[in-house]
């Protein structure tokens, strides 16, 4: 796997985690009077009484509540790994920063790779 693949794979997981964490920590009962659904399938409820208000697309909720604010550790780590992700990246691929800064930017993209094995990007 090449530098780019893997921290591009190393976003996504994070993107994976974070949309699973943000799911699971949903109120059962939002605002807009959506139940959401506690069934642990993605692909159909199996009776746990969810349902949707009807006035936006299945999963879309406006001003979504949870149960939990979403400021874990864990989630911080992800969010800060895909933000210095984008960043690093901008920085070595940018024509105006110079050979020190880009080398400053590689070092640190592999110290984000070593962190991240391919184990974990399963
Ligand atoms: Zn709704
Ligand atoms: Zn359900």
């Amino acid at each position: 796997m090449s530098t780019q693949e893997h921290l591009e794979k190393i976003k996504t997981k994070c993107q994976q985690l974070l949309a699973i964490a943000n799911t699971a920590l949903l109120s059962r009962h939002q605002p807009c009077g959506c139940i959401v659904c506690i069934c642990e399938n993605e692909q159909q409820c199996q009776g746990c009484g969810a349902k949707t208000c009807g006035t936006h697309p299945v999963g879309a909720i406006p001003n979504p509540v949870y149960d939990t604010p979403l400021t874990s550790p864990a989630i911080a780590g992800w969010r800060a790994t895909i933000a210095a992700i984008t960043c690093l990246r901008d920085m070595e691929e940018s024509p105006l920063i110079g050979g020190v800064e880009r080398k400053v930017a590689k070092a640190a993209l592999l110290n984000i790779i070593a962190a991240w094995p391919e184990e974990l990007l399963k």
